[in-house]
């Protein structure tokens, strides 16, 4: 897919320059996306301007933009193993994730398809002889720029409940993970998607993303990324005048108590930070154990994580590869430091003997305890590595699980109620769950930071707010 998909057509990149592709399993090029350009980004916001203006989509009746985006969850179903098999490719993951992965963009179009013509605005009683009506319109051309951990499902998540609510959109992928994008738009297409309703241009952030940010004809942004580039996404958002939404990292806490349920907790906690190899934004990178049960808890996790399996798409083990040789040394870098920083590497999980040597893996990683102020009881490593750290009581587990610069998403395990309620009420987090956890899971669960995870919501109804402005309309009558 060298090309661009922009108007509903193929387009390559205004001067023809490509950037390679590479397998994370195996390390090897497979083949090449378009490195888009400025020209690029102005076309494909032309396109998706005349959709919304003057084309068809822009015309449709919020109950027709609902069947199309469910005809676009079928259509997605039809293609669930071709497309679970594009993005297992590009991204390492196993095929299970993959396949859940895109079980869950269908579920995304089917969501926002049934919203399409239930959210809607108000009446506002006001002063006689006036009748004030408050609508809800599209805000135009929406802007999405997307990392490469969750290409299909982020699709779903970021552009559904946008086209639901009426905008034309175009859609920047993450360099190292494009190719199911593209398909999911072309079939999109086929499913009756109006040409320009949905565009995509591939290439670097640096040069592309920005430009998008910054292009006059953008009406929101939708990032999800690293915090850094969320920051700079931001500042140049505002130089356009526009919103934006960020979704960006998370060190997020599991809370042991010692009355938890250790069976449920050690198999939810170590499921938190193995998913997607911890490539997950919302991945549970803590545990914070209470120490009177401390050595017991780690003993239990240590058995767990010596049991998880690195292997390719096909061996469909609990873990793949990471997403890039670069990522791979930043996650091996916070392993190496931590070991010779002293802190105690309780156990890791093993790669398959029959993976390629130059796919970009390593091997799950438990540390503990982590003292509280070392980065890898800090700071985000995106791999899996879990840092267990030991509490005294309830105040002091809220003070640890707060005292990072994030608020993503926590868990409280214990057995009793009203502790569940004290603390999950108390943590600074988008999403806390209790005796269970998400991972930002439920496409139906408003998800989203606080701090330097970012701000805004996706998922639920909510999401289409952002998608949408309201408008006032104040009518004088005799
Ligand atoms: P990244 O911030 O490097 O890249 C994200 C996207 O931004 C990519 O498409 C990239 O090309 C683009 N980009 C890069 N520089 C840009 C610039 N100057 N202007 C505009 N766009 C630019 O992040 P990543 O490496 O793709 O993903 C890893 C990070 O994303 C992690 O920190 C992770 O926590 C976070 N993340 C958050 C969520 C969430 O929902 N909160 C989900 C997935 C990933």
């Amino acid at each position: 897919m060298t090309k661009h998909y922009i108007g509903g057509n193929w387009v390559s990149a205004s001067n023809g320059a490509t950037t390679d592709m590479i397998n994370p399993s195996t390390g090897e090029v497979y083949g090449e996306i378009a490195a888009g350009t400025v020209e690029d980004v102005d076309l494909a916001v032309r396109t998706a301007r005349e959709a919304f203006d003057n084309g068809v989509w822009g015309k449709l009746t919020a109950a027709e933009r609902g069947r199309i985006l469910q005809r676009i969850s079928n259509k997605f179903l039809e293609h669930h193993e071709e497309l679970a098999e594009i993005e297992a490719r590009d991204t390492g993951k196993p095929m299970t994730v993959a396949r859940n992965d895109i079980t869950a963009v269908a579920r995304y179009f089917e969501y926002y398809g049934g919203a399409a013509d239930k959210v809607y605005g108000d009446t506002i009683p006001y002063l006689d002889g006036h009748f004030v009506a408050v609508v809800r319109e599209p805000k135009g051309v929406t802007g999405h720029i997307l990392p490469w951990n969750y290409p299909a499902q982020m699709f779903g998540r970021t552009l559904a409940p946008s086209l639901a609510a009426g905008n034309a959109t175009v859609l920047k992928p993450a360099e190292a993970a494009s190719s199911s994008i593209l398909r999911l738009a072309e079939l999109a297409t086929e499913a009756g998607l109006p040409p320009g309703a949905v565009n995509i241009i591939t290439g670097a952030g640096s040069k592309i993303g920005a430009a998008l940010t910054t292009h006059p004809d953008v009406d929101f942004i939708s990032f999800t990324g690293s915090p850094e580039v969320g920051q700079t996404i931001q500042k140049l958002a505002a130089d356009n005048y526009i919103s934006c939404t960020l979704e960006l990292g998370g060190k997020s806490p599991q809370i042991v108590f010692e009355d938890a349920d250790f069976d449920a907790a050690v198999k939810t906690v170590t499921a938190a930070i193995t998913q997607n190899s911890g490539q997950t934004c919302s991945a549970g990178s803590r545990v914070l154990i209470q120490k009177s049960v401390f050595n017991e808890f780690m003993a239990r996790l240590a058995t767990a994580f010596e049991a998880v399996r690195v292997g390719n798409p096909e061996m469909d083990h609990t873990c793949g590869p990471i997403i890039t040789e670069r990522q791979r040394g930043t996650v091996q870098g916070f392993i190496d430091r931590a070991v010779a920083d002293g802190v105690k590497l309780v156990a890791q999980g093993s790669l398959d003997e029959a993976v390629n040597p130059k796919g970009f893996y390593v091997r799950p990683s438990l540390f503990g305890p982590v003292p509280e102020m070392h980065e890898l009881a800090l700071e985000e490593v995106f791999g899996p590595v879990l840092a267990a750290i030991p509490f005294e009581d309830e105040e002091d587990a809220i003070r640890i699980a707060n005292g990072t610069d994030f608020g993503l998403v926590a868990s409280v395990w214990s057995r009793d109620g009203g502790r569940t309620m004290r603390v999950a009420r108390r943590l600074r987090s988008g999403q806390v769950f209790s005796n269970c956890y998400g991972a930002g899971a439920g496409i139906e669960l408003p998800f989203g930071g606080t701090g330097k995870s970012g701000h805004g919501r996706e998922k639920g109804l909510v999401a289409m707010d952002d998608y949408s402005n309201l408008k006032t309309m104040v009518f004088k009558h005799d």
